[in-house]
This record gives C-alpha cells, sequence and structure tokens, in this order.
C-alpha cells in the first residue's frame, strides 16, 4: 500500500505499472522501463516501505544516513547495512537517475549545470555562491506552460513534471560536485525558481521539501529555503495550508493587470486581486514576509508611474513585503524586452524607498554565462545537441 501510494505520488502511470511487476513477471521477459530513485521517499516513506519489507526502523535510518550524510552513489557501499535489505533495496531503486550534460562556469562562481533525465529530456540546475553560503536553484518542470512573454523557460512547452525525487537528485548532484572538490561546502540554501511553476506540480513540490527538510539528512530549514510562483493564487492558499513554512516568492512584475496581462497570460487566471488576497493570507497564517519579485523591463514596467502604482498596492501590508527588483537578462527571442537602464533602475528602487517600501536591486549572478533561466537548456535544444 504504501509503495503504491508513493509511486501514485511520484511518478508517471507507465513507470508504476513496470515497476509493480512482479519478480516472476520480469523473469518471463516483461520490459522493466526504470526504476524510481529512492530520494523520492521521505523518512517517513522509507521506514514504512521497509517495514513492509520486514525491516527495521533502525535500518531505514541508516540507509537514509547512507543517502544524505554519507552521500552514497549505490546500495552496495552502505557496509553497514545486511545484505538482505541491499539486495531488496536494489531490487526496487537506484540511487542515481540524472546525468550532467554539460556545465557552464562564470566568473563569480556560479555554475550552471544542464542535467539529462532518465528519458533524456534536459534540465538546469544552478549553483551560487553568495556571502551568506551556497544556494541551488531547482528545476521542478521539463518545460514551463505559464507562457510568460520575457521568459527563456517559457519558449519549451511543459513535457512533464518532475517528480520529487528528480527534484531532490539537483540538490544531491551538485552536492556530490562540491563534496569531489574536497572543500567542506554544503548546499545551505535552495531556491525553487529554476524551469517551471512549482505550485503546478504540487505533490513532488511538497514531498521534496519535507525531504530536504528533513533534520536526519540534509537539513537545510525553511528559513533557507524559497519557493517562487508566478502567482497560483489558489494553489499558493493550499501551499500555506501544508505548514510547510519556506519563504513564499511572488511574481508580480507589473503594479496593474492591464500590464500585467500583457506579460503574464497567467494574470487572466489570476488577476492582481487575487494575488494580494493569497498575500494577505499568507500574512495572516505565517509570521513571516513575502516577497514579490518585480523584473524591470526597459520601457514597459519601469518608470516612476509603476514603481507608485507598485507603492500603493502594496499599502499597508509595506512592513512585511519585501520587493526584489530584477534586472532583466536579454533573450534573443524575445527582442523587444530589453534591460532597463542602471539609472533607471535605481530612480524606480529610490522611488519605493521613499514610499516606504522595503526593496533592493537583486545581485546578478552567471552574467558571463547563459545565465537567463532555461537559456542554457533552450540553447542547447536548438542546436540538438
Ligand atoms: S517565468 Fe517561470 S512561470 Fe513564467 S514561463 Fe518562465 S519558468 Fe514559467
Amino acid at each position: 500500500m504504501i509503495l503504491q501510494q508513493f509511486f501514485n505520488e511520484n511518478y508517471n502511470k507507465k513507470i508504476i505499472h513496470d515497476i509493480l511487476l512482479t519478480k516472476k513477471e520480469r523473469g518471463k521477459g516483461k520490459k522493466i522501463t526504470m526504476k524510481p530513485s529512492i530520494y523520492g521517499l521521505t523518512l517517513d516513506q522509507l521506514i514504512a516501505w521497509m517495514a513492509e519489507k520486514g525491516h527495521k526502523k533502525s535500518r531505514a535510518l541508516q540507509v537514509w544516513d547512507w543517502l544524505y550524510r554519507k552521500r552514497a552513489m549505490d546500495f552496495p557501499v552502505m557496509d553497514d547495512v545486511n545484505s538482505d535489505c541491499i539486495e531488496v533495496l536494489q531490487d526496487y531503486f537506484v540511487i542515481q537517475t540524472l546525468q550532467e550534460h554539460c556545465r557552464q562556469e562564470a566568473t563569480d562562481g556560479t555554475i550552471k549545470f544542464l542535467f539529462k533525465l532518465a528519458d533524456n529530456h534536459l534540465i538546469e540546475t544552478v549553483l551560487m555562491k553568495h556571502k551568506f553560503g551556497l544556494s541551488v536553484c531547482v528545476t521542478t518542470q521539463v518545460g514551463c506552460n505559464m507562457g510568460c512573454s520575457f521568459c527563456a523557460s517559457g519558449l519549451l512547452m511543459k513535457e512533464r513534471d518532475l517528480s520529487s525525487a528528480e527534484i531532490v537528485e539537483q540538490i544531491m548532484k551538485v552536492q556530490h560536485y562540491l563534496d569531489e572538490r574536497q572543500q567542506g561546502e554544503l548546499v545551505s540554501h535552495i531556491v525553487v525558481m529554476g524551469i517551471g511553476e512549482p505550485l503546478d506540480n504540487f505533490e513532488s513540490l511538497t514531498n521534496f521539501l519535507r525531504i530536504v527538510q528533513h533534520h536526519k539528512g540534509l537539513a537545510i530549514g525553511p528559513r533557507h529555503i524559497t519557493v517562487s510562483t508566478s502567482g497560483l493564487a489558489d494553489k499558493i492558499v493550499e501551499f500555506i495550508d501544508t505548514g510547510l513554512s519556506v519563504n513564499l516568492a511572488i511574481s508580480l512584475h507589473a503594479p496593474n493587470n492591464e500590464q500585467r496581462v500583457q506579460i503574464m497570460k497567467i494574470n487572466r487566471a489570476f488577476p492582481i486581486e487575487k494575488i494580494m488576497q493569497s498575500v494577505d493570507y499568507y500574512l495572516e497564517n505565517t509570521n513571516r514576509k513575502i516577497t514579490l519579485e518585480y523584473i524591470l523591463l526597459k520601457n514597459i514596467n519601469d518608470q516612476r508611474e509603476h514603481a507608485l502604482q507598485l507603492a500603493e498596492l502594496i499599502g499597508d501590508r509595506r512592513q512585511r513585503v519585501n520587493v526584489n527588483l530584477i534586472p532583466y537578462n536579454p533573450v534573443e527571442e524575445h527582442a523587444h524586452f530589453q534591460r532597463s537602464a542602471k539609472e533607471t533602475m535605481l530612480l524606480f528602487y529610490d522611488v519605493l524607498k521613499k514610499q516606504g517600501i522595503r526593496c533592493g536591486i537583486r545581485l546578478e549572478h552567471g552574467g558571463d554565462i547563459d545565465a537567463a533561466c532555461g537559456q542554457l537548456r533552450s540553447k542547447q535544444l536548438k542546436q540538438g545537441k
């Protein structure tokens, strides 16, 4: 039952079907598509699954420790776990399913990884170096259906959701890379801001967050994790109700509906009023501040009047709302969108500040590589690599 539930939550039907074949059926030559990665299990799911297989909780804790603390890349290296247990784990799971396809390194230490999934789709993951630690930006979907008109990721429609294992594995691949550098570096922060709309892949996202936060594993606390959404207001409310209490960032990018709908199609379903209702729900139900993301697009949303409208929209919430102003990373296919001039950005910032709005201009990472989200992936796909 636990196993069925896990597969239902994490894997597409074809894979569920194939993986649930009995040993006997496999022996008859039925095709096995792939085994899922064990990274998709929360600790509770692992304990329950191992109990079904006749193994004690302490054994599950050992395996968990090997996965996240000792960072084993294969089951047989778990040398204090008995061989029966290793055999059953190997029978049902693999550890790794992602392969590194290519990597770009920027002079500021940012590294963009392009990973190949088991079904050959490519996804991006980015490692960024900050004064406060190392953060990893993860992808949650192959492509994206939200269709934000300035975005490189949105150029390629969604092919499928990632499983929670595939999202966890992005963190683990980066951590393994850091381990190889032998400088004792640990991933300390996670931003769910890569390709895809995370709240459109709700189950995988929430499972992923439970896995990476667990204090016996990676132990990345909720204050070190930020989930960014294009503003699916109903899902934001559902997400707050899970109690996962990570930081939330909403991509607003315009101060009024007329303008927002021009650059974000999702505004038709969730106009700004609905988004602000979900902001209020967040503020009422958590003790956190919320971030509004605002990409500054030259002559589109970067004028003084837009800053004033934004300040008015935030209104009385100003003590608990941060505005994150983002310099635009130009994308070849969206040539009509350009980066605002530095002076314009500073002016916008000043206007907000004078209105008492907490705000900052996001520091850029990886300016000398394909820095825009989805840019490296779409370039590689165009080149047929
Ligand atoms: S900005 Fe985010 S939500 Fe919008 S198309 Fe790009 S990846 Fe999707």
